[in-house]
């Protein structure tokens, strides 16, 4: 009798389902991602109890065909790589197709769907990994994921969740975090009925930042800009008198997507130098392009972390960009500069 057989799909996903699904914030990050790839223009979340309870994510983007709904809650079922030579040239936010298996797999998942204007589209309701419904219902084009009671058959993973504050914070980063990366995007969130967020899409990346740092610390921000072959930057920096305590206050988007990366981090902080106390750190948003293939996404579950294939190049270009910028701010005090 062989020992060795391969896991039910069933169990694959419920162990996929740990590196991917690690709190209500992470199904966040991957319904919105999923929401942004469609191309959507407003991105509607809503969540209960932290999230715990509930999370809706509506979306106007393409939608989903209805003989694809099924599909989608599939392993490594994707729309957005076909094959291997895709996943050094990716321009989507997922491709593992790991997201909704997983996410059905330790909660209650309703999807309803349509890719057309005719009102039709379709239902699907998945338990624990398991298909409740498949149905034929009325909708308009886009997509409404609603997930509740996340965790409620991994009792262990539902152990570890903080209190409801703790994991609407992650929600909140989360949501930042999008909708810095995406200022062409309409993003609300809402959370027991209250609005925590609303940006307007109009494309303004200023207007996010005072969405979420609010009006007066964004009309400090020094705008900047720079190209060189392989890179461009734009985005805004503050004033080295306006330092956080926080470092998570410098933001890096690749090709609209959210990353963290060491080094570029190290920098961002660089170009300040000495213009920045100990133990303070600078708000910044930068928006980052490049071409996909020096940039691998592919290290991580949840893509936060990626590697550059010419770091040291590209840490040098953003740090002599927001450099350069800064010095015109100290060696010209605003009230001498020309108009
Ligand atoms: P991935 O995003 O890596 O492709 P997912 O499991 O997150 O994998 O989603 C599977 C597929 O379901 C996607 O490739 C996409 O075709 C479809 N899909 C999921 N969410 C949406 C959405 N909000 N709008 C349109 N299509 C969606
Ligand atoms: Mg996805």
């Amino acid at each position: 009798m062989s020992k060795i057989h391969i896991l039910d799909e069933h169990i694959a996903n419920q162990i996929a389902a740990g590196e991917v699904v690690e709190r209500p914030a992470s199904v966040i990050k991957e319904l919105v991602e999923n929401a942004i790839d469609a191309g959507s223009t407003r991105i509607d979340v809503a969540v209960e109890e932290g999230g715990l309870q509930l999370i809706r994510v509506t979306d106007n983007g393409a939608g989903i065909d209805g003989d694809d709904c099924e599909t989608a809650f599939y392993r490594h079922a994707t729309s957005k790589i076909a094959n291997g030579r895709d996943l050094f040239q990716i321009r989507s936010l997922g491709f593992r197709g790991e997201a909704l298996p997983s996410i059905a797999a330790v909660s209650k998942v309703e999807c309803i769907s349509s890719a057309e204007d005719t009102g039709l589209g379709r239902r699907i309701v998945i338990e624990g990994g398991s298909l409740k419904t498949n149905a034929d219902t009325n909708t308009s084009r886009g997509t409404d994921f609603t997930v509740r009671e996340l965790f409620y058959n991994t009792p262990a993973r539902l152990k570890y969740m903080k209190t409801i504050q703790t994991e609407l914070g992650h929600i909140s980063d989360t949501m930042h975090r999008m909708a810095l990366a995406h200022p062409q995007i309409a993003f609300t969130l809402r959370h027991n009925g209250n609005t925590l967020l609303q940006t307007l899409g109009n494309g303004d990346l200023l207007q996010v930042i005072a969405a979420i740092y609010g009006t007066s610390i964004a009309k400090s921000m020094i705008p900047i800009e720079g190209e060189q072959l392989d890179y461009s930057v734009k985005g805004y920096v503050c004033k080295p008198e306006q330092t956080r305590s926080n470092r998570n206050a410098i933001s890096t988007v690749v090709n609209g997507r959210f990353i963290r990366n060491y080094a570029l981090n190290q920098a961002v902080q660089q170009a300040y130098h000495t213009l920045l106390p100990i133990n303070r750190f600078p708000l910044v948003v930068l928006h980052l392009e490049m071409h996909p293939s020096l940039v691998d996404v592919n290290v991580h579950p949840a893509k936060l972390e990626v590697r550059f294939s010419k770091e040291l190049e590209l840490c040098q270009f953003v740090q002599h960009t927001i450099a350069e910028v800064l010095q015109d701010q100290v060696l010209i005090p605003a009230a001498a500069k020309p108009k």
